[in-house]
C-alpha cells in the first residue's frame, strides 16, 4: 500500500477509534461522579500530579497489589491484603493459586490470631474500626501504629504521611468518612500512595474500584474526613502506619 493510500484511510480509522472511545466512555463509565474538590487519577491532571510528586515511593508496590474489595464492607481487609503483599510478609497458601502463597481477602482470616480480633462475618456486615484494623494487621508479622485524629493534627499527619510515602518498606492506610470529601457515603479505609507538594494533595488508591477511581484529595479535606466520629467505636477515625519488623 502506498503512503498516500495509508494517509487517505487513516482519517476514517481515526474517526472510528475516536467514536468507539467516546461511546465506550459513556457506556463504560460505571463509577459514581466526583465532586470538583477531587481530581480523578484517570485524568490528565491526575497523571501529572503523580509525575510531579516527590513522595511516591509507595505507589509502585501498592499499584502492583491493588485489589477491589470483595464485598461492600471489606475495605479494611482489601487494604490490609495490599499492604501485607506489598511488604512481602510471609503469606499463607492461596487455595485458588496452590501451591503459591499470597494474601487474599479469602485467606486473610485463616490465621487464628486474626480471627480473635474480629470475625470475618462481623467484618462482612459492619466493616472494621481503626483499632481493629491495627490489631488485624498486627496478627501478622508487622507493626501497625494507630493514630486517631483526636490525638493528632493535620500537621503531624501530613509530615508522617509524606515521610512514609518517600520511604520503601512501610505504608499508610487512612480511615475517613466519605461524605466529608463529597463521596457516598460512610466510613471507608484505603491506602494512600503518593503526595503532591504543589497542590498539597494525597492520592487515595480507593479499594472500592466498582464505585470510585483513585482520587487526589487535599490534605485539608482528607484530614476533615478523618476527624469524624466512628459511631461503632465511639472514637475518631484517623490513620495507621504499617511497617515490617515484629
Ligand atoms: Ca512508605
Amino acid at each position: 500500500m502506498k503512503a498516500s493510500e495509508i494517509k487517505t484511510i487513516s482519517i476514517p480509522i481515526k474517526a472510528l477509534i475516536l467514536g468507539l472511545y467516546v461511546a465506550g466512555g459513556s457506556v463504560l463509565a460505571q463509577t459514581l461522579p466526583l465532586t470538583r474538590n477531587l481530581i480523578p487519577f484517570n485524568s490528565v491532571a491526575g497523571e501529572q500530579l503523580l509525575i510531579e510528586s516527590k513522595a511516591r515511593q509507595d505507589y509502585w508496590p501498592l499499584s502492583m497489589q491493588f485489589v477491589t474489595q470483595n464485598n461492600q464492607a471489606y475495605c479494611g481487609v482489601a487494604s490490609s491484603v495490599m499492604v501485607l503483599n506489598a511488604l512481602s510478609i510471609p503469606a499463607p497458601e492461596a487455595p485458588q493459586y496452590a501451591p503459591f502463597h499470597m494474601f487474599t481477602q479469602e485467606n486473610f482470616f485463616n490465621n487464628e490470631q486474626t480471627k480473635k480480633v474480629v470475625s470475618p462475618d462481623v467484618v462482612s456486615r459492619k466493616g472494621m474500626t481503626l483499632n481493629q484494623l491495627g490489631q488485624l494487621l498486627e496478627s501478622y508479622s508487622v507493626k501497625a501504629k494507630v493514630y486517631h485524629s483526636a490525638d493528632s493534627s493535620i500537621e503531624e499527619f501530613r509530615q508522617l504521611a509524606v515521610d512514609n510515602l518517600k520511604e520503601p518498606g512501610n505504608f499508610i492506610l487512612v480511615n475517613y468518612l466519605r461524605k466529608a470529601i463529597g463521596q457516598e457515603k460512610g466510613g471507608h479505609i484505603s491506602p494512600i500512595a503518593a503526595y503532591n507538594q504543589q497542590t498539597d494533595r494525597f492520592l487515595i488508591l480507593d479499594v472500592s474500584r466498582y464505585k470510585y477511581p483513585p482520587v487526589w484529595v487535599t490534605a485539608t479535606d482528607l484530614w476533615q474526613a478523618m476527624a469524624t466520629l466512628d459511631s461503632d467505636s465511639g472514637k475518631t477515625r484517623g490513620f495507621v502506619l504499617v511497617n515490617r519488623g515484629k
